[in-house]
């Protein structure tokens, strides 16, 4: 089935050329790009034509960090104003409730932000498996996708030092190895497409430093390996965990990765703030996500992107979890790349066409895919349509910069994934909007009642 969109004012491509076309159209094939140019007709094919006069056409945005059950758990007051160990440490204690219901809604409610903000790829990083509960939350979190239609790399996540093992969580939430490494390898084998267009990837996730043992890195490189699957955590995030390895292992966040064989083309680390040149140096060929809306609101400090790009580490940009953003709005993440790099750079400071690559062709290539984040022949159809004609973006005399400094993150008309439009006119199509805000709610609600009645 073909879909054709017409009249396209401006098309940022983001190809190899950096080519930006002016007044064309782009026809779809089901779920790929088959034509970009000017006048296409499609007379004897069967599908639909989308008028998009007026419209700019960019590749989707792909999130490269989130935690997307971590939408239930949005400006609790017992955490705000704490930086990311105290902040840690009193939200294990709602986060201990979490069950099936709640990582399926969780995840729901982050998709739709996410796709109603322009991102057709998110990722996402689980490592909450409370003790007692259903241990197959993945499973919630690949059915959410499914319903909903966005592109979704699921990470298996995990936790194995707890408290009495002289790590950061509560022992109520963390797993033994054994139990994590065979989920790990059932969800691969269940969900992992390796396939040109996949909609489900699976990747390995240890949470960090301070919340899982070493062997279980090195078991989860190992298995990752073997299954040709990529490995992700969070690093060299805040000094209070550089502190943590320099005195547990004696070696610096990044040196204790290099040592153990956790760099490379198949490993992407969420933060990457406290690190040096040398440091940088090292994680050539590697992934970032860049989170600045949770940098700044844990205080962990400045990502170094300008450096990171020049010295070849591939970066993307990330909204992370709900409870540190406190949002999943993909297009306001990329605005406050943007800013936080000219807070730093100055007039080193990255363009906002350079910022808006990093964000789609930029975290295609974190997530290991290159057959997303632009917009040619062959590639997937995921495409937002951004429509500037509000108050907000009038007086802009350069549409490209104006998307990311103007106005306001409800220019996305559209949202296509994978060939099916999945936002459209600013709503979304396939799934109840109001029905799983209304249940995430309730569960929400329901989760933090119980644990503040057992605190008072
Ligand atoms: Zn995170």
């Amino acid at each position: 089935m073909y879909m054709l969109l017409k009249n396209i004012s401006k098309v940022l491509t983001f190809d190899d050329n950096d080519n930006i076309f002016d007044g064309v159209d782009i026809l779809i094939k089901d779920n790929e790009i088959v034509k970009i140019g000017k006048n296409i007709e499609i007379d004897n094919l069967s599908g639909s034509v989308v008028d998009c006069k007026g419209l700019i056409a960019m590749p989707g945005f792909v999130n490269t960090h989130h935690h997307l059950y971590q939408t239930l758990f949005r400006g609790i007051d017992e955490v705000q104003e704490k930086p990311l160990f105290p902040w840690l440490i009193g939200l294990y204690e709602f986060w201990k409730h979490i069950d099936s219901e709640a990582v399926y809604y969780g995840s729901m409610v982050g998709f739709c932000e996410l796709l109603k903000t322009g991102c057709t790829t998110t990722m996402d990083h689980h490592y909450v498996f409370p003790k007692g509960k259903s241990p197959y939350l993945i499973d919630e979190q690949i059915k959410a996708s499914r319903d909903i239609g966005i592109r979704f790399h699921a990470t298996r996540g995990s936790m194995s030092r707890g408290k009495s093992k002289g790590g950061l969580p509560p022992d109520c939430v963390v797993q033994d190895e054994e139990e994590i490494l065979l989920d790990c390898e059932r969800v691969i084998d269940k969900y992992h497409d390796s396939k040109k267009f996949a909609t489900n990837r699976i990747a390995l996730a240890p949470c960090s430093p301070f919340s899982v043992t070493l062997s279980l890195m090195e078991k989860c490189r190992d298995l990752a390996r073997e299954k040709k699957v990529m490995l992700h955590t969070h690093l060299a995030e805040t000094l209070d965990e550089e502190k943590y390895c320099i005195e547990k292992y004696g070696k610096r966040p990044v040196e204790l990765m290099e040592s153990i064989g956790w760099v490379g083309e198949d490993v992407w680390f969420a933060h990457v703030i406290h690190v040096n040149d040398d440091e940088i140096k090292i994680l050539k060929g590697s992934g970032v996500a860049h989170c600045p809306s949770s940098n700044m609101k844990l205080s962990s400090g400045i990502c170094r992107t300008t450096e990171l790009v020049k010295a070849g580490v591939n970066v993307g940009i990330a909204v992370d979890g709900s409870a540190s953003n406190d949002g999943s709005n993909m297009w306001e993440e990329v605005r406050r790349a943007y800013l936080l790099n000219h807070l730093k750079y100055g007039n080193e400071g990255l363009s906002a066409y350079e910022v808006l690559k990093m964000a789609t062709k930029g975290g295609a290539k974190v997530l290991g895919r290159d057959d997303i984040g632009e917009l040619s022949c062959g590639k997937a159809a995921d495409i937002i349509l951004l429509d500037i004609s509000d108050i907000a973006y009038a007086g802009c005399h350069n549409p490209i910069v104006g998307i990311v400094t103007c106005g306001n993150s409800s220019l996305v008309n559209m949202t296509i994934v994978n060939g099916k439009i999945l936002v459209k006119d600013g709503h979304l199509t396939l799934v109840d909007e109001d029905m799983i805000k209304n249940e995430a709610n309730k569960i929400a609600m329901e989760i933090v009642r119980r644990e503040r009645e057992k605190m008072y």
